[in-house]
């Protein structure tokens, strides 16, 4: 992997996903992995045109791209050991507090998932368990599992890349973050920069074939 350096700059992983980019992707939509609105919105985002309220949520803010990039870096660094490339940081009053990716393959761990991770590192970051006034960036939406933890931590505010319809807990396969029965909704906004994530999975998977 290029150290530093976000999806969109590394040579490594910009020959492979050009190389498989189509076809990942169509596989990865095949797989059931990316619904086919969000391929034609990867397409979109693509596009020299705006992206559309469909594809990106309107409550976004320049500084999300910035920390979503810092996630992909993450989610690159997964692949360094094998594990599938998702990231996750955690922003707190503009500043970075917390960064992790997907090291379930690394630590032979089930539930050591990027947002675990990040929550984590976040919490004792700010020396409590509730990790307020945050924003959690994460590469792929968020499983049942990190869901739960998001609405644990208190988790205000949760912007997301690629959508997973085989495990998403964000609205594909489950709604976790918008349960009204749960003590704590947080604002979530899907889409950003999912094109990129999604080539990113495209490309790991891919290669391993
Ligand atoms: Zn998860």
């Amino acid at each position: 992997m290029c150290p530093g350096v976000g999806a969109a700059t590394c040579p490594g992983v910009r020959a492979a996903s050009s190389a498989n980019m189509d076809i990942g992707v169509e596989r990865w939509a095949a797989n059931g992995l990316l619904p086919n609105h969000d391929v034609s919105g990867m397409l979109r985002l693509r596009s020299p045109g705006p992206a559309t309220s469909e594809t990106m949520s309107e409550h976004l803010f320049p500084r999300d791209e910035y920390f979503m990039r810092l996630a992909l870096r993450e989610a690159e660094r997964a692949m360094e050991h094998e594990d599938v490339p998702i990231g996750a940081v955690v922003a707190h009053g503009g500043e970075l507090i917390a960064a992790a990716h997907n090291e379930r393959e690394l630590r032979q761990d089930p539930t050591a998932h990027a947002e675990i991770i990040a929550l984590r590192e976040a919490a004792r970051a700010l020396g409590t368990w509730r990790v307020l006034d945050a924003v959690l960036y994460v590469t792929l939406e968020p499983c049942a599992m990190c869901a739960g933890a998001i609405v644990l931590a208190r988790v205000p505010r949760v912007v997301f890349g690629a959508r997973d319809p085989k495990a998403g807990a964000c609205g594909s396969v489950l709604d976790v973050l918008a349960e009204p029965r749960l003590n704590h909704r947080p604002e979530v906004a899907p889409g950003l920069l999912a094109g990129e994530c999604g080539e990113l999975l495209s490309a790991f998977f891919a290669s391993r074939r």
